[in-house]
């Protein structure tokens, strides 16, 4: 087969170079880091930042750091942010308004530029989630500019998965561990009796020019193939897996199933699934003015299906009950959302099965109202 002129073999010393050469292009560079027993995404100025030698131990409620012998930058999967918190922040300033000398208030949009961002290590079904959130935000006819501009600027450098954690199921969702085109270079780590290095991939014009940047070598024979069967293994080693029927049609059967009250009696409506979730993207506006009512900011902020003010209409919340708002979030990401935006809400990455205080895990209850389908006590409304 020929070899692929778009691609080389990187050490850790191209690694800590394509830090510097993003950088000196004018980009703010986020990666993973350890921080606070755990491994954030957050602004990174060299390799040395990377978690190398650190993996982590995932588990329904439960994540701890573990160390790791082969010194491995990029064997963990999923940490508690996801690249939303960049693309899409959590709060965001729309529009100042001042009352001016003659009493008339000026409204003034927020034009501050926005980042230019390299991000290191998107794990593929990342890579995935951040299609979807393309989609959702600027897919259609009503674009949210700001999300376009930043996404329009950022560099992707995708890290394909060879360690899968305990949570994981992005095979049974189509989107890893291989890294799928959308992202401007990929890397896959090997790290084995030959060295420690990285086979790197273009995936745009921009990303073949960084690399022709970076010290490194021409792809061997050896490492492509490696790197290929890593990929391959973590395929087969996920933690969790969907159960293997049209997920799409399993919600819509099921909307009557007793095991959304069995779930309801676990789950605290406190929404951290929603904010840990690579794809869910709501948010709502918080109008603040200053104690003269002179001045007064628009501020949007994320928003969870999870709150009682969400579904807030006229005469009180459509969805009161812990009932309605886990299987509006669980029936919209594993069925509605084909609907909406022709593709699954879910791409895998286990963060909510992670942090749900109380363990809920998507992939149990989804198997659990599969079997409740089966034994016939589930009937759903056919839609309308
Ligand atoms: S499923 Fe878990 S994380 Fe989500 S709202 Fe319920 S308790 Fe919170
Ligand atoms: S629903 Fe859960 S597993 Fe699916 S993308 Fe969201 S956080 Fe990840």
């Amino acid at each position: 087969m020929p070899r692929d002129r778009s691609a080389a073999v990187i050490g850790t010393d191209g690694l800590d170079a394509l830090i510097r050469v993003l950088a000196a292009g004018g980009r703010t560079v986020i990666g993973p880091t350890v921080r606070d027993g755990a491994i954030v995404l957050a602004e990174i100025a060299g390799g040395d930042e990377l978690p190398y030698g650190w993996g982590v131990e995932l588990e329904a409620g439960h994540y701890r750091l573990r160390p790791r012998d082969d010194g491995a930058a990029f064997a963990h999967s999923a940490g508690p942010q996801s690249w939303k918190t960049y693309l899409h922040p959590q709060r965001e300033r729309q529009w100042t308004a001042d009352r001016g000398a003659d009493g008339a208030m000026t409204v003034t949009e927020d034009d501050t530029p926005p980042s230019s961002y390299a991000f290191l290590g998107v794990r593929p079904c990342d890579l995935r989630a951040i299609a979807v959130q393309d989609r959702v935000l600027s897919g259609g006819p009503h674009t949210d500019s700001r999300y376009r501009a930043r996404r329009e600027r950022a560099f992707l450098v995708a890290v394909e998965c060879t360690e899968p954690g305990a949570t994981c199921f992005c095979t049974s969702m189509g989107a890893g561990p291989a890294a799928e085109p959308g992202y401007d270079l990929a890397l896959t780590e090997v790290v084995d009796a030959g060295g420690h290095r990285f086979w790197a991939r273009a995936g745009s014009e921009e990303g073949a020019a960084v690399l022709a940047e970076l010290p490194r070598r021409p792809t061997d024979g050896a490492t492509e193939t490696t790197a290929r069967e890593r990929v391959a293994e973590a395929a087969d080693r996920m933690g969790r897996t969907m159960p293997e029927v049209d997920l799409r049609l399993l919600m819509r059967d099921t909307l009557q199933a007793e095991r959304w009250n069995d779930v309801a009696s676990r789950c605290l409506t406190c929404g951290n699934c929603t904010m840990a979730c690579p794809t869910c993207f709501c948010t709502t506006a918080e109008d603040v003015t200053d104690l003269t009512g002179d001045h007064a900011e628009r501020w949007r902020r994320w928003e969870s299906c999870f709150d009682l003010e969400f579904s807030h209409l006229p005469g009180g919340p459509v969805r009161a009950s812990g009932h309605s708002r886990y299987r509006q979030w669980a029936t919209h990401k594993l069925g509605t959302w084909y609907d909406q935006f022709g593709s699954s809400g879910c791409v895998g990455c286990g963060r909510c099965i992670v942090w749900c205080p109380v363990g809920i895990d998507i992939t149990e209850e989804a198997h659990a109202l599969n079997e409740e389908r089966a034994a016939g006590t589930a009937q759903g409304e056919a839609p309308s």
